[in-house]
């Protein structure tokens, strides 16, 4: 068993989420008080173009407990959580949407598997809410891929956890820029259990993804965790190179035997499969190039404009900490 002494830090990411603050943080207070769990909240305001921030100064100026920053621009929710984290001050974090739709009961749950020893408590989707056949469909064939690449299985994973204070230090030690939460938890390995939960309803607001958000945030995350598509390209390569023997010998012995084949129609078939070959593969090395080029800059994952009264003197750019 874990010490009574211990605090929970609740991290969640919001992007223009001005409805949903107060009430989340109304509701994680209650639940969280009334289990005589210490806490607190740190809110991550995504660059919101709403209210969002002015809610969250709002709840922290009621209650110390919550806290908060502001990027300078949306970031994107991976960027978001990481701020959390660096901002988050408990011996156990749990991160969640802000919405709702992670039921907060389950963080009692985590909370006790943590207790009891867990390092890192997943939360497993057992039905994945409402949401349309499309996006269904392509999540579906998202995570299996992603399974396949980074060879382990996500399908119900999801941002929904709890990370012992040791396991977020190793996230926050790490380097890279294009991180991939969801699986990095599983990378990162530690004693792990899982707890499973329906997604619910959001609360107020609309999801804020969109197709063209979901396709980049696939592919980038998928070539982040996984050289397999540059594999690809090899394997491509031998294949050509097998068939071209093949159809060279052919072509050769024909032409001596005085009936080569007449006509460019083969000439430009062969050109055109090769050429668009050629590109796609040329597509991914290049891929890898501008995630390697992005990397190399340095840049910060994100960059925190302002933060409320109570985090004062901790994090003001996230890569340049105030001691
Ligand atoms: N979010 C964020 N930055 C973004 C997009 C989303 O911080 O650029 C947050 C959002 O406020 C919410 C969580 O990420 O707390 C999940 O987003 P959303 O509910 O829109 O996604 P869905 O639940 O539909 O997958
Ligand atoms: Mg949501």
């Amino acid at each position: 068993m874990r010490g009574s002494m211990a605090k929970l830090s609740v991290v969640l990411p919001a992007y223009n989420e001005e409805l949903n603050i107060a009430n989340t943080a109304s509701v994680l207070s209650h639940l969280l008080g009334e289990n005589g769990i210490d806490y607190e909240l740190v809110f991550i305001s995504d660059g919101s173009r709403d209210a969002t921030f002015s809610e969250i100064l709002k709840a922290s100026a009621a209650d110390p407990r919550i806290r908060g920053a502001e990027f300078s621009r949306n970031f994107g929710k991976e960027a978001g959580i990481f701020a959390g984290l660096e901002l988050a001050t408990g011996d156990a974090v749990v991160v969640m949407d802000c919405d709702l739709q992670h039921p907060p009961e389950v963080i009692l749950k985590m909370w006790e598997k943590w207790k009891d020893g867990a390092e890192v408590v997943e939360g497993i989707k057992s039905s994945r809410g409402r949401e349309s056949l499309g996006y269904k469909l392509s999540a579906g064939l998202f995570y299996r891929v992603m399974s396949k690449l980074i060879k382990m299985d996500m399908n119900a994973s999801s941002d929904f956890k709890l990370l012992d204070r040791k396991v977020v230090d190793v996230l926050l030690c790490l380097p890279e820029r294009n991180t991939f939460f969801r699986a990095l938890s599983f990378w990162a390995g530690f004693r792990t259990e899982s707890v499973s939960y329906e997604v619910q309803e959001r609360q107020f607001g609309e999801s804020k993804w969109s197709l063209r958000g979901l396709m980049r945030y696939a592919i980038t995350n998928a070539t982040s965790f996984s050289t397999l598509p540059l594999q690809m390209v090899t394997v491509a390569g031998l294949i050509f190179l097998l068939f071209s023997l093949v159809l060279a010998v052919q072509t050769l012995v024909r032409f001596l035997m005085g009936t080569a084949v007449e006509g460019f129609t083969t000439v430009i078939l062969l050109l055109l499969i090769i050429g668009g070959l050629l590109m796609l593969s040329l597509g991914v090395i290049g891929h890898y190039i501008a995630r390697i080029y992005e990397e190399v800059k340095g840049r910060p994952k994100y960059i925190i404009s302002r933060v409320t009264e109570n985090v004062q003197g901790q994090v003001i750019g996230a890569w340049q900490k105030r001691k």
